[in-house]
């Protein structure tokens, strides 16, 4: 084991990061569930059902989008499909959903095999059924695993991240204290369909998951794997940092991982991969953390995707009177929610539930230019010179000064003395900057287009050309008044072609 220490971040205080010791429960199923198509990054599924419709748990209920980035979506449990609409979804726009009434029995699809071994699957078989299995990037990415895990990238280095990015959150903890030789397996399953051979994993410092994680790791005795310990501080479970911090090398801007031979999964990802393959259970359920001051029992609970949150905050005791927003994801990246009628979704690790304490009443004043912002930043860059730059507008500068890069992680907020909205001024000038590249590349398109079709009909007045002047010289010997005849018709009747096209 090793430890390591990075010169950016936060380091909250202690209890606000040790969530690990919460509970683990388990919600009741709910009556109904609504299953949105677009729980991944890329296009929704197809849905495969029809209202009337029953269905069972783990059946396929959406295919993914031919050779599109798509993911399967299965039904939680078994029951009668109710209605297809758009709805809400939380963090996305809004999708097609399938709402399933439960029918309590709970009957699981029983065409997807359990395997013994399923090491003794061939890299393709697994990879098959990674894709088969509807799995994303847990961790909050919401990328399809199958995509990810491409064996022709080169990789050579697995990183596991149990190392949660946010402090109050510990769905990882949890499930790393509860099911950690599941977590290996999928490791290995992983390494097998990268053809990789190496496998760290990373967790926090002081976590309760570190000694079931380093026992798993001993009784497996296999040697690619090892554990490393991140300190306590807030990015350090960010993909790019944790990445920077375990190999010293920082992943290109705009480039990816794959790019360094390093491929980054969750450790929920992992457990996902290996309960499909040896229990037939596609990923129709996860751990959620529920906590924060507005909640009465903090907790970390396993749900079905699906199930409306207000089911999460019963299970953790309710809300607490002071409970004033409710926020899906951690405490400073997290999106505030409408309600929490909303469904569970893949994409769904913690609810956080602020209390009226937390929100923010202090008043905006000048950059005194104190530094602190630059000292915290994981990205390492200067928030100050960015917000300067963005207030003049000067985008072109802002993509040279690296703001794509801004993970939008809120460190600089925290820390700057003049209450500057540091965050929020980034996440804008980022879709401007977005917004400008896709008016560039549809100019370009268009551009394309119009100098490809004036091409095209150069070409076939070219060719015409050319027929005329075959037909024009057959008809030339001998000089016959039809001939002439003929020879006129033709001329006009290329001259008027050219005109129509013209026009
Ligand atoms: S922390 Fe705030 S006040 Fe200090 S340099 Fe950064 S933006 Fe300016
Ligand atoms: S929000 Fe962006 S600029 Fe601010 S600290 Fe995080 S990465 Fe750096």
């Amino acid at each position: 084991m090793s430890k390591l220490q990075p010169l950016w971040g936060i380091n909250f205080s202690r209890p606000a990061i040790e969530s690990g010791g919460l509970p683990l429960i388990t919600a009741p199923l709910p009556d109904q569930l609504v299953v949105p198509l677009n729980q991944n990054i890329g296009f929704a599924a197809r849905a495969l059902v029809t209202e009337g419709e029953q269905v069972l748990k783990g059946q396929p209920i959406g295919a993914i989008t031919e050779n599109k980035l798509s993911a399967q979506v299965h039904a939680p449990t078994s029951g009668t499909v109710t209605r297809l609409s758009v709805q809400p979804v939380p963090g996305q726009d809004p999708a097609l959903c399938i709402e399933i009434r439960a029918d309590g029995g709970d009957h699981a699809w029983p065409k997807y095999t359990q395997h013994k071994d399923p090491l003794k699957l061939s890299p393709t078989q697994l990879h098959e059924a990674v894709s088969e299995a509807g799995i994303v990037g847990l961790g909050g990415a919401m990328f399809p695993t199958g995509a990810k895990l491409n064996p022709k990238d080169g990789v050579n280095t697995l990183i596991l991240n149990g190392a949660e990015c946010e402090p109050r959150i510990s769905c990882d903890d949890s499930l790393m204290q509860d099911s950690a030789a599941t977590i290996l397996l999928g490791a290995q399953v992983m390494l097998r369909i990268l053809a990789a051979d190496k496998c760290v994993i990373a967790v926090k410092e002081h976590t309760p998951a570190a000694k079931p994680m380093a026992h798993a790791i001993q009784q497996l005795n296999d040697k690619r794997f090892s554990l490393v310990f991140v300190p306590a501080l807030y990015p350090a479970g960010g993909e790019r940092q944790l990445i920077e911090l375990l190999t010293n090398t920082e992943v290109p801007t705009g480039g990816l991982p794959k790019d360094i031979g390093v491929v980054c999964q969750n450790v929920a990802t992992a457990y996902a991969i290996a309960t499909f393959l040896s229990q037939g259970e596609p990923l129709i359920s996860r751990i959620i953390t529920v906590s924060g001051g507005g909640i009465k029992q903090p907790a970390n609970i396993m749900a079905r995707i699906g199930t409306p949150i207000s089911k999460l905050i019963e299970c953790a005791g309710g809300y607490t009177n002071t409970a004033s927003r409710l926020i899906m994801g951690g405490p400073m990246m997290g999106i505030a929610l409408a309600n929490d009628k909303l469904p569970v979704t893949k994409a769904c690790n913690s609810f956080y539930i602020a209390d009226t304490t937390e929100l923010s009443t202090t008043t905006e004043l000048p950059c005194i230019r104190c530094g602190d912002c630059a000292t915290v930043c994981p990205a390492h860059l200067m928030p100050q010179l960015l917000l300067q730059t963005k207030r003049t507008n000067d985008y072109s500068q802002l993509a040279t000064l690296g703001l794509p890069d801004c993970m939008e992680c809120g460190c600089c907020d925290y820390v700057c003395p003049s209450n500057i909205p540091l965050t929020l001024e980034f996440i804008s000038a980022k879709k401007t900057l977005r917004d400008i590249a896709f008016g560039k590349n549809r100019a370009s398109h268009a551009e394309q287009r119009f100098n490809a079709r004036n091409e095209r009909l150069e070409k076939q007045s070219e060719q015409r050309e050319r027929q005329l002047n075959q037909q024009i010289e057959a008809l030339e010997t001998p000089d016959t008044s039809t001939q002439n005849a003929l020879k006129e018709l033709l001329l006009r009747t290329e001259k008027n072609k050219h005109k129509d096209q013209k026009k």
